[in-house]
């Protein structure tokens, strides 16, 4: 038997023993070592849905992990009993058009950690389709590997930018998401990186990991303050990782004539309004984001390289123990820590 936290209802989270799950011949069972607290988390853990997603059933949270591989199935070759793995969390249906293309992440049947009614890793054992555990190189912590899956969305947003070296770049929100995209804009070549938020501590944060304008929507208007630091230009590329309506108005307002732009934050409700023609006016690309594909070795690489520091955006350690804790603390809007880490 094994321990699972589960949330039971919004803001009420049990521990339960339950079995041990047995790897199918293609699975491995892996020995949960770290995990991210996300956002979605947290919005699980208050409002018991997001979008279409509802609890239905006490579900089990966590989908940023790491861990050890402890048994394997018959049929598999690419890990190894003791390999510290990092564990992508969507294994998508591999046949519809999408996983056909490269684009899996938009398969319709994904089955991803911690979406109703997908159980996630805040539990001490999990099985895993191996084709999707990324085993970490010696020089990583469980704590990085657990951070391979918020990085990996920073590394697709700048793909579906398709950011070149050289280019400018403005990301809109400095939270986990915005951070890990403005440090895989630069891993990538970005010359000149600005970023907004509304909180201090995370503009400081930006500015240590290379940012080089940090603008606080709250003192600046920023749309304005970014094209007086471009002479009027604009940027290349606009990330808003943010999910706010003004945000996501002001990307078209502050990328450049011809450049990208990549929506990432998603809102509670998104029916924004937009300035459409002064989209179609500038000829802009504006790219959707949903999770990310073929991201894991990329970003392992990176950060094993030191090229991309996610270990820094840790502020924060809670053990298993203190999960019900970890999720309060932050539910309760205590934005003091950058990324927390469950230790299990
Ligand atoms: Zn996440
Ligand atoms: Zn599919």
């Amino acid at each position: 038997m094994m321990r699972a936290a589960f949330l039971m209802k919004t803001r009420e989270v049990a521990f339960k023993e339950i079995p041990i799950p047995e790897p199918e011949d293609d699975e491995a069972l892996v020995k949960i070592q770290s995990v991210g607290i996300c956002g979605s988390d947290i919005h699980y853990y208050m409002h018991g849905r997001i979008g279409s997603f509802v609890i239905e059933k006490p579900l089990i949270l966590g989908h940023e992990s790491a861990g050890e591989v402890v048994h394997v199935g018959k049929k598999v070759r690419n890990v190894r009993v003791g390999d510290r793995v990092a564990m992508e969390p969507g294994i998508p249906c591999r046949r519809c058009f999408y996983c056909r293309t490269g684009n899996y992440n938009l398969c319709k049947d994904v089955v991803f950690f911690a979406t109703p009614p997908v159980n996630g890793t805040f539990c001490e054992y999990v099985t895993h389709p191996t084709d999707y555990l990324f085993p970490l190189p010696e020089n990583m912590s469980y704590d990085e590997g657990a951070m391979i899956e918020p990085l990996s969305v920073g590394l697709y947003a700048c793909k579906l930018a398709n950011l070149r070296p050289g280019d400018s770049v403005t990301v809109l929100g400095a939270g986990p998401i915005g951070l890990v995209t403005l440090q895989a804009a630069k891993a990538m070549g970005a010359s000149r990186i600005i970023v907004s938020d509304i909180y201090p501590k995370r503009l400081d944060f930006a500015m240590k990991l290379g940012a080089h304008h940090a603008l606080n929507a709250k003192e600046v208007e920023v749309v304005q303050a970014v094209l007086d630091l471009t002479g009027g230009f604009g940027t290349d590329v606009v990330f808003e990782a943010a999910g706010s309506e003004q945000t996501t108005r002001a990307s078209v307002k502050i990328v450049r004539n011809g450049g990208s732009i990549v929506w990432t934050g998603m809102a509670a409700k998104g029916d924004f309004v937009i300035p459409v023609s002064e989209a179609i006016a500038k000829e802009v690309r504006i790219s959707g984001q949903f999770r990310y594909a073929n991201t894991y070795p990329m970003a392992i690489q990176l950060v094993s390289q030191g090229r991309i520091d996610v270990k820094s955006m840790i502020t924060k350690i809670f053990s298993f123990d203190e999960i019900a804790q970890a999720l309060e603390n932050w539910a309760r809007g205590n934005l003091d820590h950058i990324k927390a880490i469950v230790r299990m």
